[in-house]
């Protein structure tokens, strides 16, 4: 599985529907500063789901949208497509190749798409859970994080090391197994309360 390709239209700097296409290895994008190639790195983030619009570098969702430039006017939606290459069946679906769409209007209103169908952002994290690309899965590195990285103690080195490997999800698993446990034992006592009560 790897990264196929990358569409972005109406997103950030992208007013023109522009391809990024991937091989596979290493991809390098390479351009002046202020070119856009950060915002090829948040048009994947958000496509895979991202919620957070400082996590994009804005300050709300709506900035992802192209906002217009002096010889051009501001557009009305961002629309971003990734393409995974699928063809050793990674993700569990029957394509050998997979896009996942993001749509966003002004409104605030978003659309998803799997291969062009309406879905919901919850089949995607479903579809991409066990790739490790997932919204909270794939590891993205910002500029300055490198030394945070290289100079993290051993027990958030652990964590980034375990967020790659895809351990995060069964933790995240275990965490909302122990609320709702810990909800049942709560319900218990008062169960047990309102018995003695009776009695
Ligand atoms: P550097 O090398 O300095 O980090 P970069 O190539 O990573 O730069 P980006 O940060 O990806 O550049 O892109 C910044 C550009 O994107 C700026 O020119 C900014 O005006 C433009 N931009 C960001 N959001 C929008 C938007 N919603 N509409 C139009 N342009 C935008």
């Amino acid at each position: 599985m790897h990264l196929k390709s990358l569409t972005v239209k109406g997103f950030k700097s992208f007013a023109s529907a522009t391809t990024l296409r991937f091989e596979p290895g290493v991809t390098c994008v390479v351009g002046p500063n202020g070119s856009g190639k950060s915002n090829v790195v948040d048009a994947i983030s958000w496509v895979l789901g991202e919620q957070g619009a400082k996590a994009l570098r804005g300050g709300k969702m709506e900035d992802v949208i192209f906002a217009g430039t002096a010889g051009r006017a501001p557009l009305g939606r961002a629309e971003v497509t990734l393409t995974i290459d699928n063809s050793d069946n990674a993700l569990p679906i029957d394509y050998a190749e997979v896009s996942v769409t993001r749509r966003m209007f002004r409104s605030g209103e978003s659309e998803y798409e799997i291969n062009g169908d309406s879905c919901r952002l919850l089949d995607i994290q479903e579809l991409l859970s066990d790739s490790g690309i997932g919204r909270e899965m794939h590891v993205i590195v910002g500029q300055g994080q490198l030394d945070g990285v290289l100079q993290a103690r051993p027990e958030d080195r652990r964590g980034f090391i375990e967020e790659a490997a895809g351990v995060l999800k069964h933790r995240k698993r275990k965490e909302k197994a122990i609320r709702k446990l810990d909800a049942m034992m709560a319900n218990l006592t008062r169960v047990t309360d309102l018995t003695d009560e009776l009695r």
